[in-house]
């Protein structure tokens, strides 16, 4: 084993499992465009334990399909993000390609675009970047109905630091991420609402002391609990759609559900995809991997093109449905929700870049004449 690896414990334990469970069967390489390209886990960590670099972890989309999929509860992703962070700890990732992926980052969590409630606040809606960029009055309008279910609750503006975390950047990440943490739990916030799945994957692993869900949930919930469609005043349709789940929610069968009651509450009819729920594929966007290897991330959008059979895609991660958009009709469920009439014409709802910093700045204008 190279002396490298043992700096990385989880790095060995996953590589490890991996050689002693793998029964090379296959079932995540066929689902998957890396592993076709790289080979069974079980040959890849036994090069890996061996001190071998014969794989590329910056074009795993870090999706977590093959845990989903895997007869002997193994989690292959787990491997290449530790891998990625061992390349990132000896300095052997060049950075440069994630530039503009980084500079968002940064930018969303300048005191220029970032923004707290003044006041203590239990309940927070956390949008994160890419919601209020290219849909502020989507985001508002989100904000409005969770008001109604929570008049208390606050707006917060920050960017959780997924991009570092997924770049293998691990202790700047949790640098970052520790001060938003600690400045909610100054603030006296106990649950985080978010619209953003990859906020809620960073809240629900290092958010200790923090509650997190979604403002779907939280919406759905409202809507059983009044009987009556809560969150839109927009005429019903029965127009068919099919919905892709987001992965980093791959395990949270409620926000699932949540989002398709939302919809049917509308009239929506849901077609399912074939891989859809738990098993649900990458857009392209997981894990950075298209500014690495942007043909392998064209390789999941178009599995996703082919699934959705022609039907809209409806989605509820503000980065997935502009992915998906290059190649099929998709829209964000808020879109659907409250401009339905704009979003079944097949109108294009996102702002696109450099407005959506515009769009960020106004929303934080707004937010501060409301407090
Ligand atoms: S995390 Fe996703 S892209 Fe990476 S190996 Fe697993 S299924 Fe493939
Ligand atoms: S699904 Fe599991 S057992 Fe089968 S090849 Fe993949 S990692 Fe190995």
């Amino acid at each position: 084993m190279d002396e490298q690896c043992r700096q990385r414990p989880e790095l060995v334990q996953s590589a490890k499992e991996t050689v002693a469970g793998c029964t090379e069967c296959g079932t995540c390489v066929r689902r998957c465009a890396f592993l076709t390209r790289y080979g069974m886990p079980r040959d890849i960590a036994r090069r890996v334990l061996a001190g071998e670099r014969t794989v590329d972890p910056f074009e795993c989309s870090l999706c977590n399909l093959c845990a989903a999929v895997c007869p002997e509860e193994l989690a292959p992703g787990d491997l290449f993000l530790a891998l990625r962070r061992l390349a990132a700890d000896q300095g052997l990732v060049d950075f440069k390609p994630y530039a503009p992926l980084l500079g968002y980052e940064k930018r969303g969590h300048s005191s220029l675009f970032a923004w707290y409630p003044p006041s203590p606040v239990k309940t927070v809606f956390f949008p994160g970047c890419t919601l209020p960029g290219t849909r502020p009055r989507i985001t508002w309008k989100l904000f409005e109905a969770l008001r109604k279910c929570e008049p208390e609750a606050a707006m917060v503006l920050d960017c959780c630091h997924k991009p570092s975390h997924d770049l293998g950047r691990q202790p700047f990440f949790v640098e970052q991420f520790e001060n938003i943490r600690n400045r909610l739990l100054a603030l006296g916030v106990e649950r985080v609402v978010v619209a953003c799945p990859n906020c809620h994957k960073v809240f629900r692993k290092y958010g200790e002391g923090l509650t997190v869900t979604t403002v779907y949930e939280v919406l759905a919930q409202y809507q059983t609990r009044m009987k009556r469609e809560a969150v839109s005043a927009s005429p019903r349709t029965t127009v068919q759609v099919t919905v892709h789940d987001p992965c980093p929610l791959r395990n949270q069968a409620g926000v699932h559900q949540a989002v398709r009651s939302l919809l049917e509450a509308r009239g929506f009819a849901i077609r399912e995809m074939r891989d859809s729920g738990e098993r649900t594929l990458c857009c392209g966007e997981g894990g950075a991997v298209g500014f690495k290897n942007p043909a392998l991330a064209v390789t999941w959008i178009e599995k996703r093109r082919a699934q959705a059979q022609g039907d809209l895609i409806v989605t509820y991660c503000a980065g997935c449905a502009g992915f998906l958009n290059r190649v099929a009709p998709t829209c964000h469920v808020g879109d659907v929700l409250f401009q339905p009439e704009r979003a079944l014409a097949g109108k294009n709802m996102a702002t696109k870049p450099p407005f959506t910093y515009l769009n960020r700045l106004l929303l934080k204008h707004q937010l501060k004449r409301l407090s």
